[in-house]
């Protein structure tokens, strides 16, 4: 008998997992893959937030020890002008962008150091139930045996197409499909230099570009979800005519630099799925899955993950009821991460800028604290919802004409 089961060892399930071991309790984590293991599907960003937790857990000199870069410059090309800012109330005060193979690694590491037990190969496949109560998991282990495990709770961490949501009928809330979404084509490279992390707004697209390990670089481009699909062998020239367009001193240093690794082009649909239940929670993506135009998911997962296991353990430990307590994480999710969602999903349609939209562009451009908070709704260490409510939107176009009025 377990006290929790964690399925999917990256980096929700594998940080859920380290804070319960670390707690005392009785972890098992299951992951159908077997690690180290890389996961290219992600552009590795983790914001200021993300980057003050793995301080909080003792895990980022791990991450600077990879020779991962330190990243403290931010820029916003729109073309007119070009944004700067460091988001504020950062403790570490620096993003980084670990290859998952490192970051996923470091936390899954940690995690079997504070007592979790990683069974490797094993495909999740059913919740064992007591009339409503979740009480256990099925799985296959690699050679195709069923494994039976009870636990007190199960958490899901087993990404966008969780089966652990399914099993558990987890509804979903605020859905868009993909074609509502961002369609991301990146590669990493190197040999390429950068001015700390590069993005370049333009009507109907994005792109971007900040180190990772081994030297490299990860840069791409973003379109909306409806564009047509590009095919593999032409991929390469689309990726160069969209950034020689957007900006062709970019372009020039990837052109110099190598492409490492084949190109990806992918967008999702997202959600939000109702992350808790009898016996039961979902963390990261198998909860709630965000448009990567924001590079929100790896951040969101950590939070929830701390969230999560601040409330299990006190439901474990006897400090109050213990569904009841973890009942709590639905709502204390959602009020950080549903604006964050809706944010990104609203970028994520690459409109081209109202009238207010340039205007407070190029407010922000003479307002340096404003320009740093907006960069922090990023670094998710502002909420969007202070950010652009009418209040602050009213006290960034004040100073913009008590500016004009003092010069
Ligand atoms: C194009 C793109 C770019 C992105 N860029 C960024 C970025 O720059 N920054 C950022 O923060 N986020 C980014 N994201 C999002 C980020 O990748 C996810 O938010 C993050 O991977 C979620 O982590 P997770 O641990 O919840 O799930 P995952 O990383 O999906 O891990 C789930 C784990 O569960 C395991 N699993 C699944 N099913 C089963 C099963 N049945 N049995 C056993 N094990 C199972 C899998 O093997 C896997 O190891 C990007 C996403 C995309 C698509």
């Amino acid at each position: 008998m377990h006290d929790v089961i964690v399925v999917g060892a990256r980096c929700a399930g594998a940080a859920t997992a380290l804070l319960l071991a670390r707690q005392g309790h009785k972890v098992l984590i299951i992951d159908q893959d077997r690690f180290p293991s890389d996961m290219r599907l992600s552009t590795h960003l983790v914001w200021h937030a993300g980057a003050d937790l793995l301080q909080k857990w003792g895990l980022l000199d791990a991450v600077r020890a990879s020779l991962c870069p330190t990243l403290t410059e931010f820029s916003l090309d729109l073309g007119e002008l070009v944004l700067k800012g460091t988001p504020p109330n950062a403790q570490v005060g620096a993003a980084f962008a670990p290859k998952r193979i490192v970051l996923d690694q470091i936390l899954l590491d940690a995690a079997v150091a504070a007592g979790a037990e990683l069974r490797e190969g094993v495909l999740f496949d059913d919740v064992l139930r007591d009339g409503e109560r979740v009480v256990g998991i099925t799985a296959k282990n690699s050679d195709g045996s069923v494994m039976t495990e009870q636990a007190r709770w199960v958490v899901g961490a087993d990404g966008r197409h969780s089966r652990v949501a399914r099993s558990v009928g987890s509804t979903a809330y605020h859905e868009f499909p993909k074609e509502a979404g961002s369609l991301n084509t990146f590669a990493y490279f190197s040999g390429v230099p950068l001015k700390g992390v590069e993005f370049i707004s333009r009507p109907q697209r994005m792109a971007y570009a900040w180190g990772t390990n081994d030297d490299q670089v990860l840069s791409g481009i973003i379109l909306p979800g409806t564009s047509p699909r590009v095919a593999r062998q032409d991929t390469e020239a689309h990726f160069f005519a969209a950034m020689e367009a957007m900006s062709p001193d970019l372009a020039a240093r990837l052109r110099a630099g190598k492409r490492e690794e084949d190109w990806i082009s992918t967008g999702v649909s997202t959600f939000c799925r109702h992350p808790v239940g009898p016996g039961w929670s979902l963390v990261g993506d198998a909860g709630l899955t965000v448009d990567p135009i924001t590079a929100a998911g790896i951040t969101n997962a950590l939070r929830d993950a701390d969230l999560l296991a601040e409330l299990l353990h006190q439901g474990l430990s006897g400090q109050g009821d213990l569904e009841e307590t973890v009942a709590a994480y639905a709502p204390r999710r959602d009020a950080v991460s549903v604006p964050l969602h809706l944010f990104s999903q609203d970028m994520a349609r690459l409109a081209p800028p109202t009238d207010e939209v340039i205007q407070l562009f190029t407010s922000l451009a003479h307002n340096q604290a404003q320009a740093d908070r907006y960069f922090g709704v990023f670094g998710q260490t502002v909420s969007p919802t202070d950010f652009f409510s009418p209040e602050n939107l009213q006290k960034i176009a004040n100073s913009e004409q008590s500016a004009a009025v003092s010069a």
